[in-house]
């Protein structure tokens, strides 16, 4: 499982969320943050990781074939 490098909103501490899941609680101050009320540089910071995890298993696809 991916995991992803966001930052609390409360705190600005660097959190770490699993793909897959869109609610998150920060081990530094506990606050839950929901990834649907994340602001709209994080939404698009959230699908950049997407697209790179997507190069990223595509490459890996492509390693596999060609060996
Ligand atoms: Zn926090």
């Amino acid at each position: 499982m991916e995991i992803k490098e966001m930052r609390c909103p409360n705190c600005n501490a660097e959190i770490e969320i699993d793909d897959g899941f869109d609610t998150f609680f920060c081990k530094y101050c506990g606050r839950k943050i929901i990834l649907a009320d994340m602001s709209d540089a994080n939404i698009n910071a959230k699908v950049k990781l997407k697209q790179m995890v997507n190069e990223r298993i595509q490459k890996k696809l492509m390693a596999a074939s060609i060996s």
